[in-house]
């Protein structure tokens, strides 16, 4: 029997706002413990939630990035459980009304075929806070922090039928909410996480196999191992005459292995209603038309216009799309190269990146930046420098900060293109190399290499390399 996976993804992303959803304590990451949870976050009575404002317009963005429908009027629910990072004794979440409806995301899959994945909706809540186990001795600390902190939940039909779609879909979202700068995308703080929803249904049947549910997977690693573990474990149950239990799960990633946490709730157990503490967000349709201006361009867009305009190849325009600065980074080296895109997007996957990688620098940070990038790829592309120089200038550039031009000029690297020049370096070589050019001509065609070689070694690299092969050539041929 064949079988089919199917998985459906619950994003949280956590909006990149200075303050809570409902209080003016600060979100920043790694405070001392419970030193930025207000009244409001710590659940103490008679408190007043009051709805920051910037979560809206990061949701409606998020919304209107993928296509959705944006909910004019959409409220906050309790959903109400029991745990101790859950001060209040209920998370404020949306559940019927949701601020985010339908949409929809295109994701690459590793065959690079396109493919789109619907979203459900998209809705706002707020975090809960953290249980410390490490630092106690059989008693467990509670950091609330991060209760209050504002999430976006994004929530996936169940359309993904492999661990590969799932982090594709998880990457596609990734890059889509660092494209609109509404969440920092740090997954290994906590920022970007999912909850994967994996079942198996006979190939063919249309309806959907009971699931399990692995809570708070952050990495693309372990959602691609966590779902894929699940997956075999749900086969071989089956096979077995055994039965799925639809039961919330953990993933542990040193065992390698999914394990039960509790059997899965339903929608009832958490006896959801709106919460009377706060009013339904109402959006205007001028409100949306707003945010739909300040939309940024977007991955999918990008990609296409810098195949269309700079002629790049479609991998080489996914990889200067992965993020927003690396794009600007190219379009400003592209504008200073004298029209050579494609010359630029290989030294920025090429050099760059590997300098980058060495350094452990975002693109940002570069000692290079893209106007000096520029300018050296069109000393390469005019004939100046040797791609080879190039790559000994960009090293100068990297440790110096100084201008391309600055350093050939100094270090006096400019190509030696003067025929006459360079047919001069070629006597010399053959007056110093008899031996070799009698194993030439007696058929040895590799000393070709070590003519080449010997030129270039003379002009210190400078000599024009097509020159120096075409005069070569001419000089032993005859
Ligand atoms: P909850 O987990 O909150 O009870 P939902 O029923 O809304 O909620 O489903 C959450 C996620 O689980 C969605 O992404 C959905 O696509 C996915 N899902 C639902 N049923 C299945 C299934 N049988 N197999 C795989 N994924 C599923
Ligand atoms: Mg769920």
């Amino acid at each position: 029997m064949e079988w089919q996976p199917v998985i459906g993804l619950e994003i949280h992303s956590q909006l990149a706002t200075a303050s809570k959803i409902f209080s003016a304590a600060s979100t920043g990451y790694g405070a001392e413990p419970n030193t930025q949870a207000s009244a409001v976050d710590l659940g103490l009575p008679g408190v007043l939630p009051v709805l920051n404002e910037k979560v809206v317009e990061m949701a409606v963005l998020f919304g209107l990035a993928i296509g959705a429908t944006i909910s004019n009027a959409s409220i906050f629910a309790r959903k109400n459980y029991f745990y101790p990072d859950l001060p209040k004794g209920y998370q404020i979440s949306q559940y019927e009304e949701p601020i985010v409806a339908g949409g929809r995301i295109e994701i690459r899959l590793p065959d690079d075929h396109i493919k789109i994945i619907d979203v459900t909706r998209a809705h706002l809540e707020e975090d809960a806070g953290k249980s410390v186990h490490e630092d106690f001795d059989r008693s467990t600390g509670i950091d609330l922090n991060r209760a209050g902190t504002p999430l976006l939940e994004i929530v996936s039909e169940p359309q993904m039928h492999s661990a590969a779609e799932a982090v594709a879909y998880m990457r596609a979202m990734h890059q889509l909410v660092r494209y609109l700068g509404i969440c920092d995308g740090n997954m290994q703080e906590g920022s970007f996480r999912c909850d994967a929803n994996v079942s198996v249904r006979p190939l063919g049947e249309s309806t959907l196999g009971t699931r399990t549910e692995i809570k708070n997977l952050n990495s693309f690693r372990f959602v691609e191992r966590a779902i894929q573990f699940e997956i075999d474990r749900q086969i071989e149950v089956i096979e077995n005459g055994g039965q799925i239990h639809q039961v919330t799960m953990l993933y542990d990633a040193d065992r390698h292995e999914t394990r039960t946490m509790r059997s899965k709730e339903d929608a009832h157990d958490y006896r959801y209603f709106p919460d009377p503490d706060l009013l339904p967000i109402e959006i205007t349709d001028d409100y949306i038309q707003s945010m739909a201006n300040s939309l940024p361009e977007l991955p999918a867009q990008k990609r296409k216009r810098f195949v269309d305009e700079y002629a790049l190849t479609s991998k080489d325009a996914e990889i200067l799309c992965e993020d927003r600065g690396i794009a600007d980074y190219f379009e400003q080296a592209t504008a200073a190269s004298s029209g050579n895109p494609r010359l630029c997007a290989n030294w920025i996957t090429g050099e760059l990146f590997a300098a980058l990688n060495a350094s452990n620098l975002q693109i940002e940070a570069s000692p290079v930046g893209p106007a000096a990038l520029g300018v050296l790829v069109s000393r390469i592309a005019d004939n100046t420098i040797s791609g080879k120089i190039a790559k000994q200038i960009f090293e100068t550039m990297w440790e110096t900060g100084q201008d391309p031009d600055d350093v050939i000029a100094e270090q006096g690297l400019q190509q030696v293109t003067d025929d006459s020049a360079i047919a001069n370096l070629v006597e010399q070589v053959l007056n110093d190399n008899p031996d070799q050019i009698e194993q030439y001509r007696a058929g040895k065609d590799k000393v070709f290499g070590f003519f080449v070689g010997q030129v270039m070694k003379l002009s210190q690299g400078k000599a024009n390399p097509k020159q120096v092969n075409k005069l070569l050539k001419a000089r032993l041929d005859n």
